[in-house]
């Protein structure tokens, strides 16, 4: 089933994400809900606030709605080291029509665990290293809004306010 995706001010996507304790039915009807509703609007990656859970978990799939080649599940990811800097140019399903370039690491090693319950380490460059970078901030309610100067966030924040005020 495809769900809403949540959308930039909404409280949630502001919140530090709590740790998910165990694998259940639930939590596995919810990953294959957040594969699906990833890939239908195009993301790379997806994570649990984005549709209102606040929880630890994360999809990526950094292979595209199109190749659906690398799909991963990660709960509890926590990245555990960083090399080099790279500027990388990001969006976000969560802030629509909102494109900025931000600093990230090059490298990123990330752990946690995967479906079924096991320990999962990933060592990360190019696309896979920022989507795993970009997916984790979510878990501790940092946005790419968070991320940019004050200037091009108050332009945003207008932006988002009008459209708010015509739908009413
Ligand atoms: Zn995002």
């Amino acid at each position: 089933m495809k769900l809403d995706i949540v959308k930039y001010p909404e409280a949630v996507l502001a919140k530090e994400c709590s740790k998910v304790e165990k694998v259940t039915p639930e939590l596995r009807e919810l990953v294959d809900n957040m594969v699906e509703t990833m890939y239908d609007d195009d993301g790379i990656g997806l994570a649990a606030p984005q549709v209102g859970e606040s929880i630890r978990l994360i999809v990526i799939d950094p292979s595209g709605p199109k190749n659906r080649e690398e799909m991963q599940v990660i709960i509890n990811p926590e990245i555990i080291e960083r090399e080099g800097e790279v500027d990388s140019e990001e969006s976000c399903l969560s802030c629509p029509s909102f494109r900025c370039v931000i600093k990230r690491s090059e490298k990123v090693t990330v752990t946690g665990m995967n479906l079924e319950g096991e320990d999962v380490r990933i060592e990360a460059d190019e696309l896979l290293a920022i989507v795993l970078q970009h997916e984790i901030d979510h878990l501790d309610g940092t946005l790419i809004v968070d991320r940019v100067g004050r200037l091009k966030r108050n332009m945003y924040d207008k932006k988002i306010k009008k459209w708010l005020k015509n739908q009413n």
